[in-house]
């Protein structure tokens, strides 16, 4: 097998690194608030849209590139090693956008897609609520007719970004007298409508990156649906497509990183690299963390040769998300009194692994849990027998939860 780029691969690639070498921004970003971020964030997509360099997969006349997904794979890649502001625009332009565009129609698409390409307009996905995460389609914000209007009645959580985003698209019921993946129904709606207030959840790690949201009375209009009235669950199923090739891997501290922590820090009579238990731990992670590369490398090469990846990515995610909590619980015990220090003007690695020992639990959580990725590749991948789904065929309203 041949990981290398080919000849036309290797072209575009010096060209995007040339590209970023000369117009990514250079100051640090650690320390800086979410609201200094988002500014210089939306600055840096818009710079990327001008330059054709972001949503490089997308037609050239919706702000894209018309490149390919390979193209895409190679310029994240060198984006990534560049450190430019990342994260506000993931799921508006990996998720919800190419709902819109797959679902709207071509006044809604033309007033939208430009704004969010450039970085103006930022939106969020409204699909969890208290009582329906895993099994999305038992949620009950509803939506009635009324005239050519809907009402929206009902709360959302963990919604990321909501309180600096300024659309979403949002998953409500609108029948339920029909079986629960039957009566659901897609809108965009505007985050600042009357009605819908936002508010945030504190987080053990200092942050507030999701929010609880609600909606009195909010009225949309019947334009702003995407799909069909009943049409929701086929909606939201392009949308979790998405999300789940998206959310694809952990983002943190790797492997080699924390090498450099134990080999840096002392124990006994040598570094904590000398220690016995600690390196049956690394010789674990050296080896899944191979079969990680060589997994995403299968992706990207089914990418290169214009297939789509298959279940990869919820493998992917499976493991590195694992192996992220457990190696940043590890990175902290070896650090011992230091890895209290989540100070990143003195902490090592500017407290990368204090952080992700924050993010990582949220990470296996977020995009499908562990159970219900391994529910997927037992059912989609191996052929192992389907969960049984006793409400499957039960009108929504007659439920025990329903209600
Ligand atoms: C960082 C983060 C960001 C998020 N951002 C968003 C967002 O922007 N928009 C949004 O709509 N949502 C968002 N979510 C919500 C996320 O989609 C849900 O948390 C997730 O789908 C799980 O739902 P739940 O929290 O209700 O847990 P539940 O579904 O109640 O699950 C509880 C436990 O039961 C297990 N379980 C559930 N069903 C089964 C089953 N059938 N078989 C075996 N085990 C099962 C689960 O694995 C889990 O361990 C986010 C979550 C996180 C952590």
């Amino acid at each position: 097998m041949d990981f290398n780029d080919t000849a036309e691969e290797a072209a575009f690639r010096a060209e995007a690194r040339a590209w970023l070498e000369a117009n990514a921004p250079k100051a640090p970003l650690s320390g800086k608030s979410e609201a200094e971020l988002l500014v210089l964030a939306k600055a840096w997509q818009a710079k990327k849209a001008a330059a054709r360099y972001a949503c490089i997969t997308w037609p050239e006349k919706l702000g894209g590139r018309g490149g390919t997904p390979i193209q895409q794979v190679i310029f994240s890649q060198e984006e990534a090693k560049v450190g430019a502001p990342r994260g506000f625009f993931d799921i508006g332009l990996g998720m919800c956008i190419p709902t819109v565009m797959a679902f709207a129609d071509d006044a809604t698409k033309a007033r939208f897609v430009g704004p969010a390409v450039r970085g103006e307009e930022i939106w969020c996905q409204l699909f969890s609520e208290p009582a329906a995460g895993s099994d999305v389609a038992g949620l009950r914000t509803k939506a009635e007719r009324d005239g050519d209007e809907w009402v929206i009645n009902g709360q959302k959580v963990w919604t990321s970004g909501a309180h600096y985003c300024d659309f979403g698209i949002v998953l409500v019921r609108t029948n339920p007298d029909t079986a629960k993946h039957k009566g659901l129904t897609m809108f965009w709606i505007d985050m600042k409508a009357k009605g819908v207030t936002v508010k945030p959840i504190h987080q053990m790690s200092g942050g507030s990156n999701f929010n609880e949201v609600y909606f009195e009375d909010v009225r949309v209009k019947d334009s702003q649906r995407l799909g069909e009235p009943g049409q929701g669950w086929q909606v939201a199923l392009v949308t979790l497509m998405n999300e789940r090739l998206a959310v694809g891997g952990a983002t943190g501290p790797n492997y080699g990183e924390l090498l450099d922590v134990a080999r840096a820090t002392p124990a006994g009579e040598g570094s904590a690299l000398e220690d016995q238990a600690f390196r049956e731990h690394l010789a674990d992670w050296y080896v899944q963390a191979e079969g990680l590369k060589l997994t995403r490398f299968r992706s990207i090469t089914a990418l290169s040769r214009g297939q789509t990846p298959g279940p990869e990515a919820s493998i992917g995610k499976i493991v590195s998300a694992n192996q992220l909590q457990a190696m940043s619980h590890e990175a902290l015990d070896v650090l011992d009194q230091f890895g209290l220090i989540s100070d990143p003007a003195v902490a090592p690695l500017e407290a990368a692994f204090q952080q992700s020992v924050l993010w990582s639990a949220g990470l296996r959580i977020a995009g499908g849990t562990d159970e219900i990725l391994k529910n997927i590749i037992s059912e989609r991948v191996l052929g192992l027998p389907g969960e049984i789904r006793v409400d499957k065929d039960l009108a929504f309203k007659d439920l025990p939860t329903g209600r």
